[in-house]
């Protein structure tokens, strides 16, 4: 039915040329592909390699589709019903990655959700095993029930949140509007999280179509300002990464951005690995065969405690890699540690 919806797309509009593209100021924008996947969890296995004119199965994430850059959906009825999802390749790592389980009694986290793109391709992953006939919202708490919290702060953001779960779905998704850092990891609702997905706020310095504002933002800026901002930025995301660390029975967390700087990317992972107390903490990184082997691009050596630490990390770089600037890291609990809840 899926490989269907597919079908039906139309490729819309003509190619703008290179001079143009320059011109408006687009031109690394309309070197991406459109990646498109499916909402649900049930795309067939094998989809053709032209499963509708001119797109191409992605490499590397399973389900996901490419088209030409200048490809327009709007307009397309399974578009807009939210059976398909229009989700950057380097955006669609990070759940890749976590690699939530799909087994019922499964409880993961995404911990900064909206507008919800990697919460809906999280919940298709763990097969969307929610109650039949129960929406995302009266799912809460029921034993023995697959569930994904996804937790999101701001009210409006928490709204296009709800619409995107409720458009693609999602029966396995309890969405809360709450701040991740009051959430108690002791509180029995959450003391069987195995995994957390954290892609919280960041610079956003890799998003192509926002490059040249940026870069034009950050000629502003001195130099002095602009460390201050990315050390503030990097604080944050260094204390949601503990917080996430003091779930009791997490095993697994990824931690991603769309930036493109070390301070939030390499620096944060490395701090993260070690304790308050500037100790070995009860986490390490995921070996490399375990986070997307065949990606090309690795983090940074030179921005490493350890240059062997940067082999499995994630860098995409905007220009080079056909997706915007990202960065993907994964922590794995050490064998025989549990959380100190400090
Ligand atoms: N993962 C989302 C997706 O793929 O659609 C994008 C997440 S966006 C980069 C970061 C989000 O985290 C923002 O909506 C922001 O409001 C939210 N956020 C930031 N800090 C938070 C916190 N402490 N608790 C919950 N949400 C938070």
């Amino acid at each position: 039915r899926l490989l269907g919806e597919f079908k039906k797309l139309k490729v819309k509009g003509g190619f703008k040329s290179n001079a143009e593209l320059a011109q408006s100021g687009d031109a690394r924008a309309a070197q991406i592909p459109r990646y498109v996947r499916a909402s649900l969890w049930g795309m067939p296995p094998s989809i053709p390699l032209t499963a509708a004119n001119h797109s191409a199965k992605d490499e590397h994430i399973p389900n996901l589709l490419l088209f030409p850059p200048q490809t327009t959906f709007h307009d397309d009825p399974a578009y807009k019903s939210g059976k398909l999802i229009l989700q950057d390749k380097a955006s669609c790592f990070p759940a890749v990655v976590l690699a939530p389980p799909a087994r019922k009694d499964a409880v993961v986290i995404d911990a900064t959700a909206a507008p919800g793109n990697k919460t809906t391709h999280l919940s298709s992953l763990m097969h969307n095993m929610g109650k039949v006939g129960t929406n995302a919202f009266c799912n809460a708490h029921a034993a023995n029930e697959q569930q994904l919290y996804a937790f999101e702060r701001d009210r409006k953001r928490f709204g296009t949140l709800t619409m995107m779960l409720s458009r693609a779905g999602c029966k396995n998704v309890e969405p809360v509007n709450s701040d991740f850092l009051t959430v108690d990891p002791l509180d029995p609702k959450f003391v069987k999280v195995t995994h957390i997905l954290l892609d919280p706020s960041c610079s956003g310095s890799g998003i192509v179509n926002r490059l040249d504002y940026l870069l034009e933002t950050e000629e502003e800026e001195n130099q002095e300002e602009k460390e201050e901002r990315l050390n503030k930025l990097a604080s944050f995301q260094l204390m949601m990464i503990r917080h996430a660390m003091k779930f009791p029975k997490v095993s697994r967390i990824v931690y991603s951005t769309c930036s493109i700087h070390a301070t939030e990317n390499e620096h944060v992972v490395r701090a993260a690995l070690v304790s308050d107390e500037a100790i070995a903490g009860p986490f390490h990184l995921a070996t490399q065969e375990d986070v997307l082997p065949k990606w090309h691009r690795r983090g940074m050596p030179e921005e490493m405690a350890k240059p062997e630490d940067a082999a499995p990390l994630i860098r995409c770089s905007p220009g080079e890699d056909a997706t915007n600037g990202f960065f993907v890291s994964c922590f794995v609990r050490k064998e025989g540690t549990s959380s100190t809840n400090k």
